[in-house]
């Protein structure tokens, strides 16, 4: 067991295991998409794929192909903006939600890094 911190938070490994989420429940079902202000802009030529940003979101928005972050689907994506918060190499930029910056970011458009470049 790994030693406590000097500050009165535990360590996460030192947590006990809480609510477990084991599928994604309704997520699939529900566009929790409609109510953001932001989107999350990706620069892919700055991603190095480490799937930390894929791992985080809330609501599984990332759209993944031969083990290579291609896109977001905005039908899901509601903004919150943790992505940008823990993407290791900060290529996550959230921009306001006009329809420019969907176009830009959203998988529904036919845009995000293209299924050859992600091979
Ligand atoms: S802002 Fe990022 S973390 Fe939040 S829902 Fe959208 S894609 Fe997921
Ligand atoms: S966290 Fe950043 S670097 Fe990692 S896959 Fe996501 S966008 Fe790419």
């Amino acid at each position: 067991m790994p030693e406590q911190q000097s500050s009165e938070r535990p360590l996460w490994q030192q947590i006990q295991p809480g609510g477990i989420g084991v599928n994604p429940g309704s997520t699939e079902r529900v566009q929790t998409g409609d109510w953001r202000t932001e989107v999350p802009v990706i620069d892919f030529e700055r991603c190095t794929h480490c799937m930390i940003c894929w791992v985080d979101c809330p609501d599984a928005s990332f759209e993944v192909a031969n083990a290579k972050l291609i896109a977001v689907d905005l039908k899901h994506c509601k903004g919150c903006g943790i992505c940008a918060q823990v993407c290791p190499v900060k290529c996550i930029e959230m921009v306001p939600d006009s329809a420019e910056n969907r176009e830009t970011t959203d998988v529904n458009s036919g845009n995000g890094a293209s299924s050859e470049s992600a091979r």
